[in-house]
């Protein structure tokens, strides 16, 4: 048995006096670079982490499926009529979603029912995308026992399709694509328009360097007003401007736009266009080794979404500060911002106190307690 598969196939022995056909693991996401591009046409770079989501199942004979997860302790039970119907809620969704997302594009695949017990290291919640983890770990298992050959670009849409429609999130592709082309010490640059991915190598365990991860715990408040708000203005901007989508435009448009847009209106979009060049910058910074400059883009990031995009809080805000003032060669908030988690780039042997002190700093402030974790760039979804 593979390490970390014990959980899962005692759940699994237990739920359904058996033992699985096999072990399926799909990881969660940072990002590194990219916020707010994603539903602009635009360009990300996040990379799959060291905590992941692994499911074990068996193909059935019929059309039953029973689902259970260790979110759970009762035994979820469905069948493909009711999966085809859309009947599913809570967290099934993910699962059964996955199974829907399969039928709808591709009518022609046999699909048959599945005994499924799901384990997961992934934070719920803290913008690590726990939920493209058990999505793309399902999407891996059933392509694989039901034959299905598809490719794993089809994969991160059925997984999409399933989160948009079974579970009503209006997400793009980004958590989904970086679960399943994760590639360990590398990110995965996307392309939201044309869906290309390229995998950059990160380089950063031979700089000597770590990711660190804080969650502020500071709830997404205002995020679904503010993500809305968000992307109107967008829209707003692109239409103003004659474009189909805001990455149509480049630095050089952004006088023009200034002349045209309410101010507002402009520093959404600013952020946008100068983000998408920065993911850019940062693809060719990284190539080139320059981890130093890539820094310095996240840096420039945050600025851009705390004072043009207006979706950072000072929770956030001071993470940042505090990770830069440690000598962090880079930090930013990183999700959708008004809470979540911030990132910042920094040596191995610094991680610690740089998590100490924004501890401190936290409880000075009579601030509820942040997490810190160091997070890996790690393979994306697999069979095990
Ligand atoms: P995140 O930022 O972690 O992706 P979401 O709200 O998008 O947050 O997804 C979290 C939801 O995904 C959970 O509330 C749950 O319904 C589902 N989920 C994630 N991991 C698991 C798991 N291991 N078992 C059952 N459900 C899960
Ligand atoms: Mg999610």
């Amino acid at each position: 048995m593979t390490a970390g598969t014990e959980t899962v196939a005692g759940l699994f022995q237990a739920a359904y006096d058996a033992d699985p056909g096999g072990f399926w693991r799909a990881p969660g996401r940072v990002n590194l670079i990219g916020e707010h591009t994603d539903y602009n046409d635009g360009f990300v770079l996040p990379f799959a982490i060291d905590r992941a989501t692994t499911v074990a199942l068996s193909p059935r004979d019929d059309d039953r499926i029973r689902l259970i997860s260790t979110f759970d302790d009762r035994v979820v039970e469905s069948d493909l009529t009711a999966v085809d119907r859309r009947q599913f809620s809570g967290w099934s969704a993910y699962p059964l979603g996955v199974a829907w997302a399969i039928g709808e594009r591709h009518p022609d695949a046999r699909r048959r029912g599945f005994d499924l017990a799901v384990d997961s290291d992934v934070p719920v919640g803290a913008g690590l995308s726990s939920s493209a983890a058990i999505e793309m770990a399902v999407a891996v298992a059933v392509n694989d026992v039901w034959g299905l050959g598809l490719d794993r670009a089809e994969l991160a849409r059925i997984g999409q399709r399933a989160e948009n429609i079974a579970v009503g999130a209006p997400t793009g592709i980004m958590d989904q694509s970086a679960s399943v082309f994760g590639e360990r010490d590398a990110a995965v640059f996307l392309d939201c328009r044309s869906l290309a991915v390229e995998q950059v190598p990160l380089g950063f365990d031979a700089a000597g360097l770590v990711l660190l991860v804080i969650d502020t715990k500071v709830e997404h408040q205002h995020a679904t007003g503010g993500y809305r708000d968000r992307r109107e203005a967008c829209e707003r901007g692109a239409a103003a401007l004659g474009v189909g989508a805001l990455r149509d435009l480049t630095v050089d448009d952004l006088p023009r736009a200034e002349q045209l847009l309410d101010d507002v209106t402009y520093r959404r979009v600013k952020h946008v266009v100068t983000e998408d060049a920065r993911v850019l910058q940062s693809v060719a910074a990284l190539k080139a080794g320059d981890l130093n400059r890539f820094g310095r883009l996240m840096d420039a990031s945050h600025v851009s979404m705390r004072d043009d995009f207006e979706i950072s809080v000072p929770q956030l805000d001071v993470v940042v500060e505090t990770a830069q003032a440690a000598g962090a060669i880079g930090a930013r908030m990183t999700g959708g911002g008004f809470g979540g988690c911030a990132i910042a780039l920094l040596p191995a042997g610094e991680a610690e106190a740089l998590a100490a002190r924004v501890l401190r700093v936290f409880a000075d402030r009579g601030w509820h307690e942040p997490v810190p974790f160091t997070v890996s760039p790690s393979d994306g979804a697999r069979a095990l």
